[in-house]
């Protein structure tokens, strides 16, 4: 059975190297929903795949970023060094923030987090299935675990800055990914 759960958040980026001009070359944002797809051959004790209160490290991981600048890594220093000054809330990743690079990062963050989350109501095989991102109300990007192999990277490449982690409730969640690589 597959269960979903939809987040959302605000967030700005460029994306560099894209076809249209408008989002290669201009700082814009989007109001992104997140739809995380878990799947599992088992149901727990209360007849669910999985509570989604157990997904509160999924939502600390996807809120990171409202309100935020996502940067590519590769952007040139001087666009970097612009953003970490006008900005409080900036995450810098290894891929380009597109909904495809979203939903890759993404992907593979979550899929880490939910193999993380401790499971004690008879919760059995909950797997993730698949993680799509909407960047508009028309179009989405969906990652599922053979577009690992699209883009390789490590999860310590992916850097939130104080801004962000100030907010966390708990940093124990991004301390047990970063161990894991
Ligand atoms: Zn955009």
């Amino acid at each position: 059975m597959i269960i979903r759960k939809k987040f959302r958040f605000e967030g700005a980026h460029i994306v560099r190297n894209c076809t249209s001009p408008r989002c290669r070359e201009n700082i814009h944002g989007h109001s992104y929903e997140v739809e995380v797809f878990l799947k599992s051959d088992h149901l727990d004790n209360g007849f669910m795949v999985m509570d989604f209160v157990l997904l509160h490290n999924v939502a600390e991981f996807i809120h990171s970023f409202d309100h935020a600048f996502t940067l590519w890594d590769q952007e040139a220093q001087e666009v970097k060094d612009a953003i970490y000054c006008i900005n409080a809330r900036v995450v810098e990743i290894p891929v380009s923030p597109s909904a495809e690079g979203y939903a890759l990062l993404l992907y593979a963050v979550i899929n880490q987090i939910i193999s993380n989350a401790l499971l004690t109501n008879g919760e059995r095989n909950v797997k993730l299935h698949a993680v799509r991102v909407h960047e508009t109300k028309t179009g989405y990007a969906e990652a599922s675990t053979d577009d690992l192999a699209l883009f390789l990277f490590r999860f310590d490449q992916v850097k939130f800055n104080s801004g962000i982690t100030a907010e966390w409730k708990d940093k124990s969640w991004w301390n047990q990914i970063l161990v894991q690589e």
